[in-house]
C-alpha cells in the first residue's frame, strides 16, 4: 500500500501519547536502551547515506552504553556494517537488517541468525523498478532492498504497483514489504525488528533489564507492541504512535533527552574538568 510521507492517519495517531517528560529519568543500571536510527537519533536526509551525526552524539552513545554495562543497542533496517560506519569510530550493540543479524556486545562479530539470501532472480527483478523513473535509488541492504523515492515521490504509486505484480507472480516467495518514509523495502518474511529485540532481551546484559525503545517509523510497531510483554516502554518520535509512553517531537528532542539522563555524570565530572 503506497504510503504518504506523514506515514501515520489521523485515525491511527494515540491521543493518549504525551511528550517524553525531561523529569522521566530512569536508573541508568536498571534498563536497556534501544534506538532506532534513522528519522529517531539521526535526522531524515534525501538519501540514507547523506545522513548528518551530530557532534558528540557519538560520544553521549558511548558514555550511556557505559553507563548501562553495555544494555544499549542500536535496532535499525540498516546493516551492521552500515551501523559501524555511521557512529565510527564508536561500536555499540545492534539488531541490524530489521532482524536478520544481531551483535550482543559492542566488539563482538555479526551474528546472522536469521537471514537467507534473497533470492537473485527476484532481486535483479525487484531492482529493476528502480528505472522506472529517475530519483528512485535502490539501496541493497544486504538483507533486503530498498527502493527510496524521497526524490521522485510522484513515482510512488508505480513502485508499490510494480512490486505487487511480481510478487503476484510469486505467490510463495517468503517475502514482505515494509512501506515506510518514502521508502519501499522488501525483505525475507519471518523476522523483524521484534523478533530481534526478543532475542537480544535474552542475553546478558540486556536480560532482566527494561527496555526502552525509541522509534519513529512503521517498522518500529512491530517493537513497541512487544513492549508490554518485556516490562517495557516505548516512544515514538515525530508522532503519537499507538501503544507508546510518550512522544518526542523530532530526533533533536530524542539526543537532548539523551545527554539529559547522563545530567547526574556531568554534575560530578564539571568540578575535575576545571582542574584539567
Ligand atoms: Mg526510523
Amino acid at each position: 500500500m503506497p504510503m504518504e510521507e506523514n506515514i501515520a492517519p489521523d485515525g491511527d495517531e494515540s491521543p493518549d501519547a504525551v511528550p517524553v517528560p525531561r523529569s522521566l529519568l530512569p536508573q541508568l543500571s536498571e534498563i536497556a536502551i534501544l534506538l532506532d536510527i534513522d528519522g529517531t537519533l539521526l535526522d531524515l536526509a534525501p538519501t540514507p547515506r547523506e545522513v548528518w551525526v551530530p557532534p558528540g552524539l557519538a560520544k553521549t552513545l558511548d558514555r550511556l552504553h557505559r553507563r548501562t554495562s553495555g544494555a544499549l543497542a542500536m535496532v535499525s533496517g540498516r546493516s551492521l556494517n552500515d551501523i559501524d560506519l555511521i557512529f565510527a569510530p564508536e561500536q555499540f550493540p545492534a539488531v541490524g537488517g530489521h532482524g536478520a543479524e544481531m551483535r550482543v556486545t559492542a566488539d563482538s562479530e555479526a551474528v546472522a541468525t536469521h537471514a537467507p539470501p534473497m533470492d537473485k532472480e527476484l532481486k535483479r527483478r525487484l531492482a529493476a523498478i528502480a528505472k522506472l523513473s529517475p530519483g528512485i535509488l535502490l539501496e541493497d541492504k544486504g538483507y533486503s532492498l530498498a527502493l527510496h523515492y524521497r526524490l521522485a515521490p510522484h513515482a510512488e504509486r508505480a513502485i508499490y504497483e510494480a512490486v505487487s505484480l511480481i510478487r503476484a507472480d510469486l505467490p510463495n516467495a517468503p517475502i514482505e514489504v515494509l512501506p515506510g518514509k518514502c521508502v519501499c523495502e522488501i525483505k525475507h518474511s519471518g523476522f523483524t525488528k521484534a523478533t530481534g529485540v526478543r532475542e537480544l532481551m535474552t542475553h546478558e546484559p540486556f536480560k532482566g533489564r527494561r527496555p526502552l525503545f525509541i522509534g519513529d517509523d512503521v517498522t518500529d510497531e512491530s517493537v513497541f507492541a512487544i513492549m508490554p510483554d518485556l516490562g517495557g516502554l516505548a516512544f515514538s518520535v515525530g508522532r503519537r504512535a499507538k501503544g507508546v509512553a510518550g512522544h518526542f517531537d523530532e530526533p533533536s528532542d530524542v539526543r537532548a533527552w539523551l545527554r539529559h539522563l547522563l545530567d547526574d555524570e556531568d554534575a560530578v565530572m564539571e568540578p575535575f574538568s576545571n582542574l584539567a
